[in-house]
């Protein structure tokens, strides 16, 4: 009965006092999210691509990108569509765009990096994406992984409009990016956070690394001080930041990030009915508490504790 309790509700999220919060689901291929378009989500918060393709041999042609995107803008309608381009290398590696021998693939040529390489991957791309936007009648919003400095920022920017589409966007996953939001956020329409990227790189701790999970945990302070930076650029510059990292499907950290000041949370849908709970058990007032505590604490354990000692017992 508990569990039963702790998934109540329906609809779009909102905190106890009424704040909405986007519950967004994270999807990768095309079946994926046509199964996630059935459920209470109020969209996609991150599409990603990369996964559509990492069978291929050769590159997707434009007429191939066209009619997987058009599958997924059209199951979502009206409700928002983040799609986000190419995530190529280090653990996601595309036989059509190879990478050297890198002796640190993470901190190689990944992500938005991969467009100095390989330019018209990224230009078909969003010819696609715009495109399929064109024939469905949607307006998805684009952005890239990986982004480290403003100049990328503009550059992708430039490019996503340049093909027509109104919403362009970048990924928070560098702590570069985070600590410059400020001065990131004035070229973009939105950011959304990729914790376990951000972790894996504040920590210095190889995502994949199973007996480091102590330090991959996105409860870090240091984690939640960076996401802190990249909320408060949103918030400065009134533009939207969400987080679609495994971190928003943990409902006492989605509290914490709420408080940090992100605005949407995209997780697999599965996750969607525990966090919508916590919401809405939870003023926006008191989601700012827990973050200030969390960020107060000395580790990620007592981080947590904090929260926990704050939290409504039924969360
Ligand atoms: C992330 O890094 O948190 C993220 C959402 O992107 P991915 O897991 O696909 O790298
Ligand atoms: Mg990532």
């Amino acid at each position: 009965a508990r569990a039963a309790l702790k998934t109540a509700g329906s609809g779009p999220g909102r905190t106890k006092d009424g704040v909405g919060i986007q519950l967004l689901a994270n999807v990768g291929k095309v079946e994926d999210a046509e199964r996630a378009a059935k459920e209470d989500v109020e969209g996609v918060g991150l599409f990603r691509t990369e996964v559509l393709f990492l069978d291929s041999a050769t590159a997707p042609s434009v007429e191939q990108q066209i009619k997987a995107y058009s599958r997924v803008f059209s199951a979502f309608g009206d409700r928002k569509v983040v799609i986000r381009t190419l995530d190529a290398g280090a653990d996601k590696p595309l036989a059509f765009a190879p990478s050297d021998e890198e002796e640190n693939p993470a901190l190689g040529v990944r992500g938005l990096r991969m467009d100095k390489k390989y330019p018209q991957l990224l230009a078909d791309q969003l010819e696609a994406i715009a495109q399929a936007a064109k024939e469905t009648g949607t307006k998805p919003w684009v952005m890239a992984p990986m982004v480290s400095t403003v100049h990328e920022a503009e550059s992708f920017e430039a490019q996503v409009k340049a093909q027509g589409l109104p919403v362009g966007g970048i990924m928070i996953e560098v702590p570069a990016a985070a600590l410059r939001g400020r001065h990131l956020i004035e070229k973009v329409d939105f950011f959304s956070i990729g914790t376990n990227d951000l972790t894996q790189y504040a920590m210095a701790t190889d995502r994949m690394a199973g007996e480091l999970a102590e330090l991959l945990d996105p409860w870090q302070p240091a984690v939640l001080d960076l996401i802190a930076y990249a909320g408060e650029a949103g918030q400065g510059a009134g533009k939207p930041v969400g987080v679609c990292g495994e971190a928003a499907r943990d409902p006492l950290l989605a509290l914490v990030l709420v408080g940090l000041g992100i605005t949407s949370l995209s997780m697999a849908p599965n996750g969607v009915p525990a966090v919508r709970f916590a919401l809405a058990r939870t003023d926006l007032a008191e989601c700012q508490a827990m973050a200030a505590a969390a960020r107060d604490a000395v580790d990620a354990a007592s981080a947590r504790a904090a929260v926990e000692a704050l939290v409504d017992p039924e969360v």
